[in-house]
């Protein structure tokens, strides 16, 4: 019997040990960008995006195995200004299953800097998990001086292991800063300090291989999110307008005769239209084409029934989303209902 608790007891402190050294699992899903990016020269601007493998960028930072037991694959291997419908619903689906069916901790995904916002948003209401999802690129291609993909692919692994990322919605590591995938913004073409938080600024840093968070996001994300793209194949085709002085209505005009199910204005100011545009834009809404109002202004809401009555129109107001983030909610608000109401329900809630 004494032998029995001696061997029971041993096996105990044995399994605890493995526990306390396991690390956390995670995966890296590399989709190209100019972290993947190589130039024929130490050059920071003549170079071609999404060209090595995620093998040689984990090889290229192997701190982060210090961090996590960190495996990688590789999803697609494009720059992100050819991010499409087809390859995000492959990667919120692919999201989903590594941290619910296949156990990861985190994930961490390579991406261009071009469209990362509009990719985090999107994964931002289609992941289904509090667990943490934290997108890293780079403004250097690997092959410059000073490459900045390296020291972003560690705090981003450093910031997918740290629990305070938990249940904060997908999350995009830069330049030693966490940004809210609501909020983040590119600001600058070329500078390595290009991304944003708008009025609300970051939502954490990484510092010494540590997360440190200042807030919470303050709208409804991943697993309070009604969207699913799980049974989708293909998502509905939304464009977007620009607006600019005597604006022409053929880019509209053009959305509209090829039938798509969306068009969100790029309006000046709080989301106005030119006249002609305007016009265009009241019978694509009564054709059931939805419209919504956003700005080109780079702060400040679009605010509903300003300028513009909304009510009488039906349009819907982009409210503190950019153009290119409301055409996502636009597209996963259009997979579950036509109602104007509802959309701009949405909005205020999303
Ligand atoms: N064109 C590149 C991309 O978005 C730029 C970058 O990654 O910084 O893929």
């Amino acid at each position: 019997m004494k032998r029995l608790k001696v061997i029971a007891f041993a096996a105990a402190t044995l399994l605890c040990c493995i526990s306390l050294s396991a690390k956390p699992k995670v995966r890296i899903v590399a989709t190209g960008g100019t972290i993947a990016g190589v130039s024929s020269s130490s050059s920071s601007s003549a170079y071609t995006a999404g060209q090595v493998g995620i093998q040689t960028l984990i090889d290229a930072v192997p701190q982060i195995l210090d961090l996590a037991d960190v495996s990688g694959e590789q999803l697609v291997n494009i720059g992100s200004q050819d991010m499409n419908d087809e390859v995000w619903l492959k990667l919120a689906k692919r999201v989903n299953q590594l941290l619910e069916e296949e156990d990861y901790d985190a994930v961490v995904i390579t991406h261009g800097t071009d469209t990362m916002e509009e990719t985090a948003y999107f994964l931002n209401l289609t992941v289904k998990s509090d667990k943490p999802v934290i997108m890293a690129g780079s403004m250097r291609p690997s092959t410059a001086i000073s490459a900045d993909g390296p020291a972003n692919l560690y705090n981003a692994v450093a910031a997918a292991v740290s629990p305070a990322c938990e249940g904060m919605g997908v999350l995009c590591c830069m330049n030693n800063q966490l940004l809210d995938a609501k909020t983040v913004i590119k600001t600058h073409t070329i500078d390595c300090d290009t991304f944003e938080g708008g009025p609300s600024g970051i939502i954490g840093y990484v510092y010494n291989g540590e997360a440190h968070m200042l807030q919470r996001p303050m709208n409804k994300h991943t697993t309070e999110s009604v969207f699913d793209v799980s049974g989708l194949d293909k998502l509905p085709q939304v464009g977007i307008v620009y607006g600019y002085a005597n604006a022409s209505a053929l880019p509209m005009k053009a959305f509209v005769d090829a039938k798509f199910d969306g068009i969100v204005l790029a309006g000046v100011g709080d989301g106005n239209f030119y006249k002609d545009v305007f016009e265009v834009a009241v019978e694509a809404q009564q054709k059931g084409i939805q419209i919504v109002r956003s700005s080109r202004c780079p702060t400040g809401p679009t605010c509903l029934n300003s300028e513009v009555d909304d009510a009488k129109y039906h349009f819907v107001a982009s409210l503190d989303l950019n153009p290119q983030k409301a055409r996502v909610l636009l597209m996963l608000a259009l997979t579950r209902t036509h109602d104007w109401e509802k959309i701009q329900e949405y909005f205020m809630e999303y």
